[in-house]
């Protein structure tokens, strides 16, 4: 690790999920813990203290580590998911491993690392390159935020990718799915069903090219060559990898939405935590556009058109994840927001202009980290006009 700072640094802040869910820290809705123990950590040769607060590990540096200086951290762990769990579970003989390890935080003049909310995404993780090996008891599929190639059960392998802002890994038990592999454009679309149910990965393939294809010619090309989409109802997304619903009468929705995610959050990235309605509020607004072109604007709209429609909805859509009441924090980020860039651009160029200015933001601000701010003045210097009477209506901004 690299300190890229000005600053000599006492600690490195990592965020470490799985503390998060244990007995005396779990969410409420969460039945199992995790359980895990930490059995070494050493920065160089030399083994360090830490302390672990919430998610927040902190390794505690005997000697600083100056500006520009280099060193390797070695965490040895061990770690056991909870059954049933949210985001890191364990489902019968699968193994979701989200945030499983510890995932370096931000270094903005002290380590930006908040207490886990399951409200949202509470972690602002970085862009990394990754080398995961690994050796099975026996095979399973391997679904990763990096490059899996054919579809086929192993029990040992090495994973690699690059540009990686946090690394899921997904063992699941070859008897328990189906599968299927799609191409659109230069990405390969890996489909996973249950199946226990009947088949409709075709139907799923089918729609998840169409959505893909949709966004990469009005967004801006995904330089990554395999999507995995999971349908085990995660609803969630990560880099490269989606968790989606496996209902076939109802999966649209969400299928679009988290692979709209692969632009919003992963390729332009921001602090979910702060402004979850950049990544979240976008993302869904970009799908109300697609189901809109493809259906109509009720079709397109109604998700967010009945959040917008439940009387708890803040003003502000950009207040950080523990300022939002709990009931008001996914009307307002999802329902809202879509809803108020839509009436804008409905006076400036409609869904058209939209598109095109969401491309021309995706093209600055692709691999690189935005705040509400970035986003606002962007919007100004689009339109060559000062917006901000528009953009005070719903923003806080420093
Ligand atoms: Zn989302």
């Amino acid at each position: 690790m690299r300190n890229e700072s000005q600053d000599a640094w006492k600690d490195i802040g990592f965020y470490f999920i799985p503390n998060a869910f244990t007995a005396e820290n779990k969410p409420e809705s969460i039945n199992d813990t995790a359980d895990f123990s930490i059995n070494q950590i050493t920065l160089g040769d030399e083994e360090i203290p830490y302390d672990l607060t919430n998610n927040k590990l902190l390794l505690k540096l005997t000697n600083e580590l100056l500006p520009g200086e280099t060193k390797n951290v070695k965490i040895n762990y061990t770690l056991e998911l909870p059954e049933n769990g949210t985001r890191l579970s364990k489902v019968n003989d699968n193994f979701h491993l989200a945030q499983w390890y510890p995932m370096l935080g931000h270094y903005q003049k002290g380590w930006n690392i908040k207490d886990f909310d399951i409200k949202g995404e509470s972690y602002h993780t970085s862009y990394g390159d990754y080398v995961v090996n690994y050796e099975l008891p026996k095979d399973y599929l391997v679904v990763s935020s990096g490059q899996d190639g054919l579809i086929v059960p192993a029990s040992s392998g090495k994973i690699e990718g690059t540009n990686i802002k946090d690394f899921y890994l997904g063992l699941l038990n070859p008897k328990e799915w189906t599968s299927k592999s799609a191409i659109v454009n230069d990405t390969n679309l890996r489909v996973f069903l249950p199946s226990d149910k009947p088949d409709f990965s075709e139907e799923m393939s089918k729609s998840a090219i169409e959505a893909y294809a949709y966004l990469e010619s009005n967004l801006g090309e995904n330089p990554f060559h395999e999507l995995d989409i999971i349908g085990n109802n995660g609803q969630m997304e990560y880099p490269n990898v989606i968790e989606v619903s496996n209902d076939q009468q109802n999966f649209e929705h969400t299928l679009v939405h988290e692979i709209a995610h692969q632009w919003f959050y992963y390729m332009v990235s921001n602090d979910p935590h702060k402004d979850a309605w950049l990544d979240e509020g976008l993302t869904e607004f970009v799908t109300s556009m697609y189901l809109t072109e493809k259906y109509n604007e009720v079709v397109g709209y109604e998700f967010a058109n009945n959040l917008s429609q439940i009387s708890s909805i803040n003003g502000i859509v950009n207040l950080a994840l523990d300022e939002f009441e709990k009931a008001e924090y996914v009307p307002t980020v999802y329902g809202k927001t879509p809803i108020l860039l839509r009436d804008f651009f409905k006076d400036h160029g409609g869904q058209e202009e939209a598109l095109q200015f969401l491309s021309e933001y995706f093209k600055a601000y692709k691999f690189k980290y935005v705040d509400s701010k970035t986003f606002a003045d962007f919007l100004n210097e689009y339109f060559e006009e000062d917006k901000s009477d528009f953009e005070e209506k719903w923003l806080n901004i420093e």
